[in-house]
């Protein structure tokens, strides 16, 4: 039998499912005092459902924009006002013209006092913007030790290590980096979870999820089966660390071919923002952009078109991307650059 026709309340099922979840907590280095929960909307739907859980009437969250999907959670956050849900307060924004090339400073944040909580965006995977990698972009800290701080790591999660007790709350859609889409990861500190409102309908309070240890209802067996294969391979690699450093080794492939390009490659992100997971780049025009593509394509490289909200190339370079791939990337864009440059 396969596992999609096992019952999710059978023995077989349950074996698997607590695995996968040891598994998340093992590799983010998770405490007794976290929840793990396997919830599905992935982590737009949680955009909604944070708030909706946390963000009390009378109270007001911060958020601090650093791209494209912060935009998102803040939108969400403030559409669930209707449902009877604080305020957004936008803590910072280094949107500036559109371009979202950093992550703000400690300094530059305007907390507010006695905040729901603060959120922010690990790695803006359209942006190619990152929190974290180097002691000048230190995740942000709260206004004070009672105000929770959130993160979507939904395109960064288990690609590098991250001391996860300066969270409070950790969400991922598990697509990116840890398994097929339509299993999402939400980590919560046990406390935050008891503090979430109660008046809501049962499935959408996380309260119902960590009660029932992710087995309210149905939830996605198979892909949860695979997110637990995917862990048992991030083991045998050596885990995150082994993972952090092969994916350091990819980006700086990258980063080093634009550099060494004189010019016809340009990474607009600030040099300690870089993303490791997403490297965004532009070439002189539109039209050689579309023609460095579809060259790639020609060459069995996919994918490599920038979103469409910002144009430009990426190379979306997550944890099952190998670094033989990346050097036959890195050496194409010499190619192309001395063809075309
Ligand atoms: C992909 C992505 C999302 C959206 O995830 P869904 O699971 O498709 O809702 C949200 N945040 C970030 C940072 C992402 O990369």
């Amino acid at each position: 039998m396969s596992v999609m026709e096992h019952s999710h309340r059978g023995k077989v099922y349950e074996k698997v499912h607590h695995e996968a979840l040891a598994l998340v907590a093992k590799h983010l280095g998770l405490s007794k005092d976290w929840d793990v929960l396997f919830v599905q909307g992935g982590a737009s739907m949680a955009f909604a459902q944070i708030p909706m859980n946390l963000l009390e009437q009378g109270k007001t969250a911060d958020y601090i924009v650093t791209g494209a999907w912060g935009e998102k959670a803040v939108s969400e956050a403030r559409a669930a006002r209707s449902m009877g849900v604080g305020e957004v307060h936008v803590a910072a924004s280094t949107e500036k013209d559109k371009a979202y090339v950093r992550v703000p400073t400690q300094a530059e944040l305007k907390l507010t006092s006695g905040a729901a909580y603060l959120h922010c965006t690990s790695n803006e995977t359209i942006h190619g913007v990152q929190y974290g990698l180097s002691t000048s972009t230190p995740f942000p800290r709260s206004a004070g030790a009672d105000v929770p701080v959130v993160v979507d790591m939904s395109s960064d999660i288990l690609s590098r290590r991250v001391d996860a007790s300066q969270f409070d709350l950790i969400y991922a859609g598990a697509q990116k980096n840890i398994g097929p889409s339509g299993v999402t990861i939400v980590c919560m500190k046990k406390d935050l979870v008891a503090r979430g409102r109660k008046d809501l309908p049962a499935i959408f309070q996380y309260r119902t999820h960590a009660d029932n240890q992710s087995l309210f209802n149905t939830p996605p067996t198979f892909g949860i089966y695979l997110v637990r294969n995917v862990l048992a391979w991030l083991e045998a690699e050596g885990g995150v660390a082994a993972l952090e450093e092969r994916n350091l080794k990819k980006a700086a492939l990258l980063y080093d071919a634009i550099e060494a390009s004189g010019g016809f490659y340009r990474c607009p992100v600030d040099k300690d923002c870089r993303s490791i997971m997403n490297v965004v780049w532009r070439l002189p025009t539109p039209e050689l952009e579309e023609a460095f593509v579809k060259e790639a394509e020609g060459k069995r490289m996919v994918g490599l078109k920038g979103h469409r909200s910002v144009g430009g190339i990426r190379a979306s370079i997550y944890n099952a991307v190998e670094l033989a791939w990346v050097e036959a990337l890195a050496s194409f864009m010499k190619d192309f650059a001395k063809a075309k440059g």
